[in-house]
């Protein structure tokens, strides 16, 4: 097992996640980039990764520049000011976890490659420099203030009411902040950080935001925004206080923000394929940083994940709750409610289900069988950036192998209910065959 996860280096505090490891990284980073931005979120382990972190990067001899406590993507913006950036941050995790996410200049996570570099030298020998070439500490950032007012350049003013639920994360620093500024009325709730993420679970899930939903409805505002711990994900509830799903946020965006091209991945609904105009989708593999690096990559609009992250080019390519945030006010300012916008959205049919296998080492075969057996069918594209997905005339397939345990996922959407069960079941039979075969 590497150090690295989908999301940069991610453990549990003093088990995993070590000052000592926190030092090596730093150390190694150091090497590689000599003027460096750092920041952390409210966990209450920041202070001893971030202070490890920077006595590695100065033990290397590069200048380290703190911007204190903030969201991730105000970190990565912050970056296009350094050669790199480094957030201390378990993002939506208990607060037990923390990390580290390395963060490049135009707001793109670290690239895989750029991980394994890393990764190598962490694992290595390094040894700091001489102790006239220590690096030091210069000054402090303006990484707020410069986030706020590079989102208050893309957003009109506007005057809802709006809910905000922190959760006790970096969005207290700055969202009811941005949204006062565009001429909102606030409701802040949970706007005080705290590690110990007293008020809710960190991850702004449908579950975990009763109080969000009760004050919406309590207060008759217009709109409530959830964020994750450090605020790179937004999720989004409408003046009735239903919660708006990923899949609806990223069609609503879809509608109204693209205009030529968006990245999503292979899960995503294929309502973004049919939200009403010529657009080109990219899909690809699950993961946020997978969509930053399609974003650029095809120079596409936008580009969104379900779990609640949306990226902006415009901004940055980090993807970034606060500004989406401020987006999805802005377009309910000029397009009326949001529960009405989101029923004029096309919405389809989903099955999902899975099958379990007895052995991991048979997860190659069987996905090379059911590739086999999909070939041989007719279909109109196939893709195999992440499992396979096959898309027919009336809908779409994804089977893709669990990441976690030894079991086949299989995802079907369509036109019409008939369909979606349709295309369901002859996916499983495909994949139950494949199984059998397997174990013969
Ligand atoms: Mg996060």
């Amino acid at each position: 097992m590497g150090l690295f996860g989908s999301s940069g280096i991610r453990g549990v505090v003093n088990e995993m996640m070590t000052p000592e490891l926190s030092l090596k990284a730093g150390r190694a980073l150091g090497f590689l980039h000599k003027h460096v931005v750092v920041g952390h979120d409210p966990r209450t382990s920041a202070a001893m990764i971030e202070d490890a972190l920077v006595a590695g990067l100065l033990s290397s001899g590069a200048r380290v520049t703190r911007a204190g406590l903030v969201s991730t993507p105000t970190l990565a913006y912050a970056a296009r000011r350094f050669s790199a950036g480094v957030m201390v941050t378990a993002s939506h995790n208990p607060s037990e976890y923390n990390g580290l996410k390395f963060w490049n200049p135009d707001g793109m996570a670290f690239s895989l490659q750029q991980q394994d570099e890393l990764e190598r030298l962490i694992n290595g020998d390094l040894k700091g420099v001489d102790w006239k070439a220590i690096g030091q500490e210069s000054g402090s950032s303006d990484a707020i203030p410069d986030h706020i007012a590079v989102i208050l350049k893309h957003v009109r003013p506007c005057s809802l009411k709006v809910v905000v639920d922190c959760g006790c994360g970096s969005a207290s620093t700055i969202t009811p902040y941005v949204l006062r500024e565009m001429g909102c009325k606030v409701i802040a709730l949970n706007a005080q950080p705290d590690g110990f993420f007293p008020a809710r679970d960190p991850e702004p899930v449908d579950e975990n935001l009763s109080q969000l939903k009760a004050t919406v409805r309590a207060t008759g505002a217009d709109l409530g925004i959830a964020h994750d711990g450090d605020a790179d994900r937004m999720m989004a509830v409408d003046e009735t206080g239903r919660m708006v799903t990923g899949d609806e946020l990223l069609a609503y965006f879809c509608r109204f923000e693209v205009k030529e091209s968006v990245a999503c991945p292979v899960d995503a609904s294929m309502a973004v394929d049919r939200c009403g105009k010529d657009v080109k989708v990219y899909r690809t593999r699950i993961g946020d940083a997978f969509v930053s690096e399609e974003v650029r990559r095809a120079g596409a609009d936008f580009g969104g994940e379900t779990s609640g992250t949306w990226i902006f080019p415009r901004i940055s390519y980090c993807p970034d709750g606060i500004y989406a945030a401020a987006k999805v006010v802005e377009l309910v300012s000029e397009h009326g409610p949001l529960s009405e916008a989101v029923a004029q959205l096309p919405r389809y049919p989903l099955k999902r289900g899975g099958l379990k296998f007895a052995k991991e080492g048979w997860k190659a075969g069987i996905m090379g069988g059911v590739k086999a057996e999909i070939e041989r069918e007719q279909y109109r594209s196939l893709n195999t950036l992440d499992g396979i997905r096959v898309q027919y005339d009336d809908g779409w397939v994804l089977i893709r192998p669990s990441g976690t345990e030894p079991k086949i996922r299989i995802t079907a959407e369509a036109v019409d209910a008939g369909a979606a069960e349709r295309l369901y079941a002859r996916a499983e039979s495909i994949v139950k065959r494949c199984i059998a075969s397997c174990a013969q």
